[in-house]
């Protein structure tokens, strides 16, 4: 059969966007390399166990189900509103998890590839692609384990210093949550911004000596994430090394790097001798994430502590005691773009329009979020070869939000993978703190009616 779009990879991402074309009547390929033979390539990622398509390779949870709190629960609600296959084959795959949405997950991907094979017209090929097509529409959703060859031909198609292989995640904290009472914006050296003039481009959180040396003790006793056996060779870049690697490396080794305080005068400890301030003994930076002002991240701090102990350590820095986290520290394996720089809004590559990207090598991150991208990427190609003006979903929407953060709204600079979460929405400051998560899935829920009635079925 020929096609009219070749989907490369059967996870998540690339069985929902087969979906979303195929239900359209368009011709598809799909290309897994899982259950291919030998000389098809055949082959596992070291996190895959089976051949089926669309396998949940750790945990069995998409996580919140809660569409009236929760911005993952309202992604859900989105992908539901738009026919996904993914929670389609989700509600029959459920087992019970009180308000998480939790499946079985052989019957999960039994669904997702019963439900696809049902398809007259779209193909499921078990074989490996090593090269990116150069003709031809294509959706490449190959996850954050795409096989060696074909890494390297995207690492050749978009430079390979925007194609990363593993992520170094710093906390990331809701800027609502920060108490600028204890906290001060400046940057080092009162240097002026590069975005024009202004020098208070940085959250400054300072320490005492005391202070400091409670929070390198934590760093250190604190319990770490171990690293999968087929991690355990994971390089720590300069400028990635996890805070407590660097921590173990000297007392002072933090205090000259992330958490240097050299050229931040402390307006707290401001004296007519000292009118702008003193340096503190070492400070906690944070710098904003997004466009929109509301995620900042904490610099350099990336880290393998565990979860947990991440939010308990962190909320010792003065001014982060009520921080709430958007998303807190990591590093793994995890091949994925630099799609602010790269990709268009459409999620197409800039340079080589006719390939469009994908699930979690996009940059976003989770089994819902990646799902939720290979949707938009059916929808988007869809609409391309109906010759239809594609409608991008409100960015007051969970949809539209996480796709303008990974198009364009995040800062290519610092880019990381993200989960969806209301940081990405546009703000309501007139709300009350308290009732501001049912506000925002209220006004995507408003939003994202019209947006739908618009998509053709
Ligand atoms: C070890 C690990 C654990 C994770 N745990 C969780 C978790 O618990 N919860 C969560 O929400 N998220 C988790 N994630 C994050 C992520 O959301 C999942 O990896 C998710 O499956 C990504 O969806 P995807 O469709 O982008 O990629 P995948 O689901 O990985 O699908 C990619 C597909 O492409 C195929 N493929 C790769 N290269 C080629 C090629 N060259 N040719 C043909 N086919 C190819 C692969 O075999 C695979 O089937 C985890 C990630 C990893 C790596």
């Amino acid at each position: 059969m020929t096609h009219d779009v070749h989907i490369i990879g059967g996870g998540l991402a690339g069985s929902e966007a087969a979906w979303q074309l195929a239900r359209r009547g368009l011709r598809v390929r799909l290309s897994e390399m899982r259950g291919a033979s030998a000389d098809k390539g055949g082959e596992r990622s070291p996190a895959h166990q089976t051949d089926g398509l669309a396998e949940l390779v750790c945990s069995n949870s998409f996580r919140s189900d809660d569409s009236e709190k929760n911005a993952v629960g309202l992604l859900h609600h989105e992908m539901r509103a738009c026919g996904s296959l993914v929670m389609a084959a989700a509600a029959k795959a459920q087992v019970p998890a009180g308000s998480a949405l939790a499946v079985d997950r052989d019957v999960f991907s039994a669904e997702v590839e019963a439900a696809l094979a049902a398809l007259p017209n779209l193909e499921i090929v078990r074989e490996r692609i090593d090269r990116l097509p150069h003709a031809g529409l294509t959706v490449v959703a190959t996850g954050p384990l795409t096989a060696q060859a074909l890494a390297q031909s995207i690492g050749v198609a978009t430079g390979a210093e925007s194609l990363a292989f593993f992520d170094a995640i710093a906390p990331i904290v809701y800027r609502d949550s920060i108490d600028m009472d204890v906290c001060w914006m400046a940057s080092r050296w009162d240097k002026p911004s590069k975005m024009g003039g202004d020098t208070n481009d940085y959250i400054n959180c300072a320490m005492t000596r005391e202070q400091y040396t409670a929070f390198r003790e934590g760093l250190l006793a604190g319990e770490k994430t171990v690293f999968r056996e087929w991690e355990a060779n994971t390089p720590y870049f300069d400028g990635c090394m996890p805070i407590e690697v660097m921590a173990e490396r000297g007392e002072d080794t933090l205090r000259f790097g992330p958490m240097k305080p050299v050229g931040l005068d402390d307006p707290r400890s401001a004296t007519p001798d000292f009118p702008k301030g003193r340096w503190p003994y070492a400070v906690v930076q944070l710098r904003q994430d997004n466009k929109l002002g509301t995620l900042w991240n904490m610099v350099g701090f990336q880290t393998k502590l565990k979860h947990a102990e991440q939010v308990r350590l962190f909320r010792t820095i003065p001014g982060l005691e009520q921080a709430e986290f958007a998303r807190l520290g990591g590093l793994h394996r995890n091949t994925f773009l630099n799609s602010p720089q790269l990709l268009d809004r459409q999620l197409r590559l800039k340079r080589a329009p006719h390939i469009r990207f994908a699930g979690q090598i996009t940059g976003c991150e989770g089994y819902v979020e990646s799902a939720a991208v290979g949707l938009l990427a059916g929808l988007m190609t869809a609409a391309e070869i109906a010759g239809r003006n594609w409608r991008t979903p409100p960015r007051t929407t969970a949809l539209g939000a996480l796709l303008s953060h990974i198009t364009g709204d995040a800062e290519a600079e610092t880019f990381q993978p993200m989960n969806v979460n209301f940081g990405l929405f546009p703000p309501l400051p007139d709300v009350k703190k308290k009732q501001r998560k049912e506000a925002y899935t209220a006004r995507a829920k408003a939003d994202l009616g019209e947006w739908v009635g618009l998509v053709p079925v």
